[in-house]
């Protein structure tokens, strides 16, 4: 009989995050406005890692509170567990070694540091997944987002459906009148708009 590696309960350590040559390393960001499923696009993809048995780590900013510390929630309510962070390094500190794939969501909540961290996970082998909104509440380009898509392998943009005319919308309405540039907020603070029916 040929000698076969033990393998407990069926299960085998997770395969090593790799992409075209062994020992990869990559940066995904996935970005749009509000309503685009941005953070259900970053909970699906974490999930099928989940499945592939590899070691997934999320993290979000302490400034983001609408649902609960201790977890990243889409509009759909589908949760995941997060750790939240007040300061980009802190992610380094907490993150594991054998942490194979890492997920930070409402990157664009995130000091300027975030680009230099998530370029360090992977350059040490990581899959850094990252979703945020690429537009602030003006529509001018969030910089850590614009940096973090310029570094990214691969970047994905969602469009949301404008709630004014129905066509694609790339652009987040706010409905108050708060001046503060990161205001969180949902259903009740904006709306998803398209370029002809968004206003300054
Ligand atoms: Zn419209």
């Amino acid at each position: 009989m040929s000698k076969k590696k033990v393998v407990r309960n069926g299960h085998r350590p997770a395969a090593a995050v790799s992409w075209g040559h062994s020992g990869g390393g990559w940066i995904e960001a996935v970005v749009g406005s509000m309503f685009s499923g941005k953070t259900q696009e970053l909970i699906r993809r974490l999930r099928l890692a989940q499945i592939a048995r590899q070691k997934v780590q999320v993290f979000n900013s302490a400034l983001d509170v609408r649902y609960a510390k201790d977890h990243i929630v889409s509009h759909d309510l589908n949760k995941t567990p997060s750790i939240a962070v007040s300061k980009s390094r802190e992610i380094l500190t907490r993150i594991d070694s054998d942490t194979q794939v890492v997920g930070i969501d409402e990157v664009q909540f995130f000091d300027a540091e975030i680009v230099e961290v998530c370029e360090k996970l992977a350059g040490e082998g990581r899959r850094v997944i990252v979703a945020g909104l690429d537009q602030d509440f003006r529509g001018e380009p969030f910089p850590v987002t614009s940096r973090l898509m310029g570094v990214a392998e691969f970047v994905t943009k969602n469009l949301a459906i404008c709630m004014v005319c129905g066509n694609p919308a790339n652009r987040s309405q706010r409905l108050s009148s708060g001046r503060k540039v990161v205001e969180v907020g949902a259903a009740d603070k904006y709306e998803a708009r398209c370029r002809r029916c968004f206003k300054r």
